[in-house]
Parts: C-alpha cells; structure tokens; sequence
C-alpha cells in the first residue's frame, strides 16, 4: 500500500465552468496531442476509425440532456482526474507506483514501478484512470507537468493543454489550496461544487454548475443555484456510478 504525504505545498487543480463548456471537443483533443508527445506518450488509439474507436485519453467530455440544469439544456461534462486529496487510487496501489506530490498535490503514476495490476483504477470512483494495454501500465492525467514547469514556454502557455485550448474560458487552472487564488476565489463566487463529496476523496478540482437562464446576471450567489446545483450533481453521481 502506499501512503499520502500528510500535508502539500500547493493543490493545483482545474476548476471547470459547466455553464460556459459548449462540448467542442478542443480540450479532449489538445489533452491527448499533448500527451502522446509528452510524459505519459504514446497514449495508445484502438480501432481510430471503426466501430467501437477507444484508447487512452486522459480528458472526456460527455453530453446529456438534462432537465434542470439551467432550465433544461444539454450539459457538456468534462471528466478527468481530480487530484484528490484523500485519493483512495494511490492508497491501493501496491508498489508505490501511483502517488501524489507533496509539492503540488499532483496524483501521478511512475510507469516503472506499475505492475498492472489495475486495482487504482477500481479505487477511483470517477472513472479517471486509464489502463494503457499496449504496454501494461496505468495511465492518468499528469495536469500537463511538462507544461505548467516548462522555462521554455511562455509564461502565459504554462497551463494544461486543455486549459491552453479551450475556446469558452471554461477551464480555469491554479492552486485551489491558495484561499486568495483566482481559481479558489472563482470558486466562492460561483458556489463551486465537488464530484461525489460524500465519499471523502476530496476532489482538488471544483464544478462550476451551470446557472439557470434567470441567473445569468453578473453576480450569482450559491444560494440561487443550489436547485440547479443539487440536481444536477445527483444525476452526475448517478452517472458516474453506473
Ligand atoms: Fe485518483 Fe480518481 Fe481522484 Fe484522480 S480522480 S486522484 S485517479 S481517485
Ligand atoms: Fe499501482 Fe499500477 Fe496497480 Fe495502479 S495498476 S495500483 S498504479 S501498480
């Protein structure tokens, strides 16, 4: 089994806006660009062009129709690892392959020590791991290490990939264990919200629900979408555990 630092530095973390996410498909798309060139590469394709096409990608974005949010519209659901604070994948794992930085809270996989044997993906109830076949070890998403820390790119691409390519401004990206941070002021503001918070994982990354039509004024406060919220993050959950 493998332990959890017992306090980080930072906790980077996506926080992503489900009212402004139009489903376009450029984060999914930027994510598995990136990263079949990058730390985790190659990230491997299964039947690209036939029936049943699937692989390993990182970043997913689902559609649903669903009637309360924002008075009945399709909600574009982006999933990917949420670095958990208390990330039962890590804690499962064997080998000391999975493990979150101390430094930023990052949850990563060293391929190395990866046996295969799969039981994080079991423990993550969000469906966040990726079990890369072609070569027997786990795959997850890295929040694009090689791009946050990266001193050879500009300072204003030094963001995940999907961050970098979003069209809307739907994903926002910092340090949510910063109270003053963008990211964890964006949060308060918008009455952000968990995946599943009764499980006690503590996703890092926050839900921003999407607002009904009548609270699309400047200023939203929680209270006014916590109908919208509370239904919304119930069918959420119920998807996630099918
Ligand atoms: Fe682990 Fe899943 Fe949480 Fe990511 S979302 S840290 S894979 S439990
Ligand atoms: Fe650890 Fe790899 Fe097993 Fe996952 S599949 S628990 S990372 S050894």
């Amino acid at each position: 089994m493998t332990c959890l630092p017992a306090r980080t530095d930072k906790q980077l973390g996506l926080v992503i806006d489900l009212d402004t996410c139009v489903g376009c498909q450029a984060c999914v798309t930027a994510c598995k660009a990136w990263n079949t060139g990058g730390h985790m590469a190659p990230l491997i394709d299964l039947q690209p062009y036939g029936a049943g096409a699937d692989g390993v990608w990182f970043n997913r974005v689902h559609a649903y129709e669903h009637e309360n949010a924002g008075g009945g519209r399709t909600v574009h659901f982006p999933r990917s690892c949420l670095h958990c604070a208390q990330p039962a994948c890590v804690t499962v794992c064997p080998t000391g392959a999975s493990y979150k930085r101390s430094s930023d809270g990052i949850v990563l996989v060293d391929e190395d020590k990866c046996i295969g044997c799969q039981l994080c993906s079991w423990a993550c109830p969000y469906g966040a791991r990726e079990f890369d076949t072609s070569v027997g070890v786990m795959k997850k998403c890295t929040l694009c290490i090689d791009r946050i820390y990266n001193q050879n790119l500009p300072v204003n691409d030094r963001v995940p990939a999907c961050v970098a390519a979003c069209p809307t401004g739907a994903r926002h990206f910092g340090d949510l264990g910063d109270p003053s941070s963008p990211v964890s002021q964006l949060v308060r503001e918008r009455g952000g919200v968990d995946l599943m918070p009764e499980l006690g994982y503590q996703p890092a990354n926050k839900y921003l629900v999407p607002r009904s039509h009548t609270d699309r004024a400047p200023a939203v406060d929680a209270p006014a979408m916590e109908p919208v919220a509370s239904g919304l993050l119930a069918w959420v959950d119920r998807m996630l555990s099918r």
